[in-house]
């Protein structure tokens, strides 16, 4: 069928076949179909959003459209995180090694901040030697070596989402769920899992800034990886503030080592003992959420999972012994007494953007010293004078103001849960 008839149906509100988003993607994958016709089937998808088989099929579409990871017939399973994005979420930097310490496999490809969210590759950066553009080969030789690898995903692994994410970016279409999910699931099935979990966060830190749209997304994913063959589940989390209390990148990998010593943060820990507790359920590692907690909990306090993210980052090349600099710590103090009622996190990242530890475009290059240390969460009280946060600054009087205004004091507010659904196959 031509492309512009293909255009046509899904402009006319049709739903597609397999086959004809199949011939659609592949023929934008190998050059046949150009930016303008896919231009304007992203924004007809945008308008008239998919169907759960017509998103399955355009993730199946741009899989195919390049490598895979290569497993041997072995008795390891693999599986890893997506999460999409806040600040402060360096989960993935315990996670993995955590999981690897569980007996899982994590091949994890991972990706660098842009606008207020921070990467896990940027963070990871901050350790002197740090590689994350490994090869192929050296993705799956590190992973059955050491159980884990986080790295950038490779040229090869589906190109076609690279361009059609770019031509989306100037052209108004990434917020259409079918796209997103065909984006973040063809990047993760790329990795040929046996289970993926998702971290789907909700605020005003958040990609999606209302609960109901990331319910929405949470639920295409999980749909998605179900019909691919990959048991998926989906945690609905809150980036109503940040989570830990390190935002930055040198500082992020500090409150990491931390949660792998057992010293963290309690949100932060929790999250990452749930999110290995439901991939160690997903694989059938153990019988229930609860003992799959309990079963990464003691690798966690045993100091294994420490273990195995010292020896992945020694796979690739990192060097923990070696400082990393952090910019000198400053207050940032109230200026009036109150309870704190609302943090404005994206405002956060748009101030560490500032301080230059994130990015506006691609292009910039990072200062991985900088970064904040929140001292304050919903519901807190604060005195005039205590200090909100602290930040790690080269010229912290120019952020003071912009930090303070991020954080709304008022007369009474309750703590924000973390964890608000679970989304499972079974469920939808
Ligand atoms: N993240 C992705 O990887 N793809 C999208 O389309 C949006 C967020």
């Amino acid at each position: 069928m031509l492309p512009a008839r293909i255009i046509a149906e899904k402009r006319d509100g049709h739903e597609l076949s397999k086959e004809q988003i199949g011939q659609f993607v592949r023929g934008y994958a190998t050059g046949a179909i150009p930016d303008y016709q896919m231009a304007a089937f992203a924004m007809a998808v945008f308008l008239n959003g998919m169907t759960e088989a017509e998103t399955t099929a355009v993730t199946q579409a741009m899989l195919d459209s390049g490598a895979r990871l290569k497993w041997p017939e072995d008795e390891h399973q693999r599986v890893d995180k997506h999460s999409t994005g806040g600040i402060g979420d360096k989960v993935s930097i315990p996670l993995t090694p955590l999981l690897a310490a569980c007996g899982l496999q994590v091949p994890m490809l991972s990706g660098r901040g842009l606008g207020p969210t921070g990467g896990t590759l940027d963070k990871l950066e901050s350790i002197p030697g740090f590689r994350t553009d490994l090869s192929l080969d050296e993705i799956t030789r590190i992973t059955r070596r050491t159980g884990c690898v986080i790295t950038g995903a490779s040229q090869e692994l589906v190109p076609a989402d690279r361009r059609l994410y770019a031509l989306r970016d100037v052209t108004a279409t990434v917020p259409s769920i079918p796209l997103i999910t065909a984006s973040i699931m063809s990047k993760k099935l790329a990795e040929s899992l046996d289970a993926l979990v998702l971290d789907v966060k909700f605020g005003s830190g958040a990609f999606m800034k209302t609960r109901q749209d990331a319910e929405r997304l949470a639920r295409s994913l999980v749909s998605t990886g179900c019909r691919m063959g990959v048991p998926t589940t989906a945690l609905l989390t809150n980036m109503n503030q940040p989570l830990g209390q390190m935002c930055g990148n040198a500082v992020e990998i500090e409150e990491s080592l931390l949660i792998l010593r057992g010293e963290s943060p309690a949100d932060v820990r929790e999250l990452t003992l749930r999110l290995a507790g439901e991939l160690l359920t997903l694989t059938g590692h153990c019988a229930t959420l609860r003992e799959a907690i309990v079963h990464a909990r003691e690798r966690l306090d045993s100091g294994e999972a420490l273990r195995a993210f010292e020896a992945m980052v020694a796979a690739q090349s990192g060097d923990l012994s070696v400082e990393r600099p952090v910019a000198p710590a400053a207050d940032v103090a109230a200026d009036e007494s109150g309870v704190v009622v609302e943090i404005d996190v994206q405002g956060l990242g748009y101030a560490i953007i500032a301080m230059g530890g994130g990015r506006n475009s691609m292009s910039d290059t990072i200062d991985h010293s900088v970064g904040l240390q929140m001292l304050v969460e919903v519901g807190d009280v604060v005195e005039r004078g205590q200090p909100l946060m602290q930040q790690f600054s080269k010229e912290p009087g120019r952020h003071d103001e912009a930090l303070r205004q991020c954080i709304t004091l008022a007369e009474s507010a309750e703590p924000l849960s973390l964890i608000v659904v679970r989304i499972t196959g079974d469920d939808l």
